[in-house]
């Protein structure tokens, strides 16, 4: 058994062309919007979700549309106004791309439930074999000797299976076909337990993730999926603090004060 803890890197963000969007904004009279934007490194998200908002009303200036007598010039109020008013559908243009690794499948499996506006890459255990069994334990079990032997002792046990199983295949004897070892390595994962940590690449958009910390971060969700969607909102909050600053957090738990956007 090796001891691992959940890790949460964030690998991609999205990154804004400002010369196409400029070229766009001139044909239809909206330059001065995006003259008077941020374009930091953090920026570009929550520019995206401005920029298609104010598509849908043509709201770069007064007038532009002549049911438009007023605009929201203000960046922040502007996106203030959308979790508000709950147009949260120009919040599915950004997306963010995670590694969540050495989670459980426990934890993978929960986390597919979620559908809309997700991509999935996960680790697979039918081709990548097992040769040890990483493993999370929660600080309330760490700090339970008899319980942390016996897990230990049976975890050390299935591990050792998995190396016997691999040996008794002859998996890694000369010539052995790749469709034999994954037919094999397919079978061995059956007798891995469910908390064995692994990992998957995880893709969401803006309006996913607010749903996804509201639900997963609950007092009622599962406990690694807590850690995990607390590790996400921590980031989504420095990324895009506008788009994210209106939750409040009381023991782990992210409630917003938007619902459901
Ligand atoms: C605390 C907790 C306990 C849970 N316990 C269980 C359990 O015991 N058993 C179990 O099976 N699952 C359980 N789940 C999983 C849960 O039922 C959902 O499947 C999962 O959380 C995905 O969330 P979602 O339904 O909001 O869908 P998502 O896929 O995240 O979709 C987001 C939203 O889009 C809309 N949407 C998505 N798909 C559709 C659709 N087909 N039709 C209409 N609207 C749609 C809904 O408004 C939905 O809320 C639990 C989840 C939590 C957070």
């Amino acid at each position: 058994m090796r001891p691992v803890q959940p890790e949460v890197f964030l690998v991609a963000r999205p990154a804004i062309d400002y010369g196409q969007m400029a070229a766009y904004l001139r044909e239809v009279g909206g330059e001065n919007w995006l003259e008077r934007l941020d374009r930091g490194d953090l920026d570009d998200a929550q520019n995206l979700a401005e920029f298609a908002g104010k598509v849908c009303y043509r709201a770069w200036e007064p007038g532009l549309n002549p049911n438009v007598r007023r605009v929201r010039n203000d960046h922040a109020e502007y996106l203030a106004n959308i979790l508000k008013s709950a147009h949260g559908s120009v919040l599915e243009h950004a997306s963010f791309t995670f590694v969540l690794h050495n989670i459980s499948r426990v934890a993978s499996h929960e986390i597919v439930r979620h559908r809309p506006g997700t991509a999935v890459s996960q680790e697979s255990l039918r081709f990548v074999r097992l040769d040890d069994i990483p493993f999370w334990f929660p600080d309330w079990a760490r700090q339970d000797p008899e319980l942390m032997k016996r897990a230990t002792a049976l975890l050390d046990q299935m591990e050792d299976f998995q190396r016997w199983m691999a040996d008794h295949f002859g998996l890694d004897e000369a010539g052995v076909p790749f469709h034999e070892k994954k037919h094999k390595t397919s079978f061995m994962r059956r007798l891995a337990p469910d908390g064995v940590a692994t990992g998957m690449v995880w893709t969401a958009n803006i309006r996913t993730l607010r749903h996804t910390i509201e639900a997963r971060t609950d007092p009622g969700a599962e406990e690694e999926i807590r850690l995990v969607f607390g590790k996400i909102a921590e980031l989504m909050r420095a990324e895009a603090p506008l788009l994210f600053g209106d939750y409040e957090v009381t023991d782990g738990a992210w409630v917003p004060q938007w619902r459901k956007v």
